[in-house]
């Protein structure tokens, strides 16, 4: 276990937070619309030959990827800056609606990893995360379509 005093901890949580908010919120928007541009692409360059097949596995792998990448963001920020612990069900009660329910400590080591002013913060930044990637999904379908 690391030597890591109590208020590092919570600041250093709040930075693979953050940090795991971006590459998630990135991932997201480039993925989705970047699978939207593709459909788009194929559909101009295939032309009358153009059939679902092609489209659907462009859609479906071009989601997995996404799903993929940020699995991967999941997998390696989300950890207990003392004791390394998977503390993604932590992460994710506490920065949802329910946050006044969930417990602010570490299962692992019982560090506590959030302050309680920092919770409500994050309902509002997913908020704006998911209208970030609504906006982008229709600015590449509207590019995709000139
Ligand atoms: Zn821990």
């Amino acid at each position: 276990m690391k030597q890591i005093s109590a208020p590092e901890i919570i600041q250093e949580m709040r930075r693979r937070v953050r940090l795991y908010m971006i590459s998630v919120a990135l991932i997201i928007i480039v993925g989705f619309g970047g699978t939207v541009a593709g459909l788009g692409l194929l559909k101009k360059t295939m032309g009358d030959s153009f059939t679902a097949g092609p489209g659907a596995i462009l859609f479906i792998g071009g989601i997995l990827l996404t799903v993929g990448c940020a699995w991967i963001a999941v997998y390696k920020l989300l950890r207990c800056p003392k004791c390394d612990r998977w503390v993604v069900w932590q992460m994710s009660t506490n920065y949802s609606l329910f946050a006044g329910m969930s417990s602010r400590t570490c299962p692992g080591c019982g560090s506590e990893l959030f302050e309680e002013k920092s919770r409500r913060r994050f309902v509002r930044i997913l908020i704006i995360i998911m209208l970030l990637g609504f906006a982008a999904g229709f600015i590449f379908q509207w590019l995709a379509r000139r």
